[in-house]
């Protein structure tokens, strides 16, 4: 079953309020509570559904999560019914001009369970997240950069299992291997994650030495990460199996670094185009000139301002624009026609002298607007 948008199974908008988020789950909770409907797995379903939306968009963090990356944002996050349990994490920062800014971690065990009850379930590890700020120059043209983070990996003594040699588990006394225990919260109860076994149904009798059970063990990590030539603000990257180990033994989540592109100077870009303004003067725009311009590459290229340009019209450079895909887009230089605030004895002679070819006039009838160049 494809899975609702959160804010439609409660029935509330975006932007509805906490409380009214809060109303809208109390009225589908006491409608659907299992304790009311008992043997009705529709209404089992429809319960689950709802507290899982409303512990999503209860949650401001969640909820921003949410908001911005849709279910992937929260997947691992959610509610109290699933296996899930919530973690977060800090990433230190990676070096030089980059900052890695970190946050949330929004993966999770979205791995499977083992069938047995929770006995020893084997899961996918965490997915993380990196976020990290280059230069347009870079986004433009792609880069590698080099990030630090630490992530689970799988305890070399125990290979994961938390349990110390030869140790075994057994069904964790506080859910009897539910993994779950419930909660009376006012008129109904609440099942949620067991904090006594996290959710696993288990404990282990005796806890490995090494790692304290957890059968994790965090490392530093140093990858080498490949940006694209061409890649969008917000876009991420994902390197497969560079995220935490999975519980016992299970496959690494997935390391997810999100790019955000810091502004240039000079540039800026549309989809595959660049664009950027150069000055030009009065005599140059009117008698046509050569200029040089320079490229976001750093190349210098000539360009033909064609003779009676008018102020802010566009000139068009072929493929000096944005590579992606095997082909490059345009550079469009935005001609600003500067007139001069001070002029020298010469060149006021100059410009009288012009304006008396030119003949004065006085009553200049108004043109469209949109025939100012853009
Ligand atoms: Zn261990
Ligand atoms: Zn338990």
């Amino acid at each position: 079953m494809a899975k609702r948008d959160y804010y439609e199974v409660l029935g509330v908008q975006k932007n509805a309020s906490k409380d009214d988020i809060k109303k809208a789950y109390r009225k589908l909770a006491i409608q659907y509570h299992p304790d009311k409907n008992p043997g009705n797995k529709e209404a089992e379903e429809k319960f689950k559904e709802a507290t899982e939306a409303y512990e999503v968009l209860a949650d401001d963090q969640k909820k921003a999560a949410y908001d911005q990356f849709g279910f992937a944002g929260v997947e691992g996050m959610g509610g109290g019914q699933q296996d899930y349990s919530q973690v977060f994490r800090g990433f230190e920062d990676i070096f030089g001009d980059f900052s890695g800014i970190f946050d949330t971690f929004f993966g999770g065990n979205r791995g499977f369970r083992g069938s047995g009850g929770g006995q020893g379930g084997v899961r996918q590890g965490a997915n993380l997240r990196y976020d990290i700020e280059i230069p347009f120059k870079d986004a433009v043209f792609g880069t590698k950069v080099e990030i630090q983070y630490s992530r689970n990996e799988s305890c070399p003594v125990c290979k994961g299992s938390g349990a110390a040699n030869g140790a075994g588990r057994k069904t964790c006394p506080t859910c009897q291997g539910s993994g779950q225990v419930r909660h009376s919260q006012g008129f109904f109860s609440v099942a949620s994650t067991c904090h006594s076994c996290g959710g696993e149904g288990y404990v282990i009798e005796q806890p490995c030495r090494e790692c304290g059970g957890s059968g994790a063990q965090k490392k530093r990590q140093k990858i080498m990460v490949t940006i694209p030539a061409g890649v969008e603000n917000g876009k991420r990257v994902v390197i497969p199996r560079q995220g935490d180990a999975g519980p016992n033994g299970g496959p690494a989540g997935d390391l997810y670094v999100f790019i955000r592109i810091k502004p240039h100077e000079y540039f800026e870009r549309q989809d595959l185009d660049l664009y950027c303004a150069v000055p030009i003067s009065v005599s140059q725009a009117a008698l046509g000139a050569d200029i040089h311009v320079a490229t976001l590459d750093s190349k210098t290229i000539k360009v033909k301002v064609p003779a009676g340009i008018q102020n802010g019209k566009m000139l068009r450079i072929r493929d000096e624009g944005v590579p992606a895909g095997g082909r490059r887009g345009n550079l469009y230089i935005k001609l600003m026609i500067q007139i001069p605030e001070k002029l020298s004895r010469r060149g006021k002679e100059l410009l009288e002298e012009l304006a008396k070819v030119e003949g004065q006039n006085d009553s200049p009838k108004p043109i469209p607007l949109s025939t100012l160049g853009e």
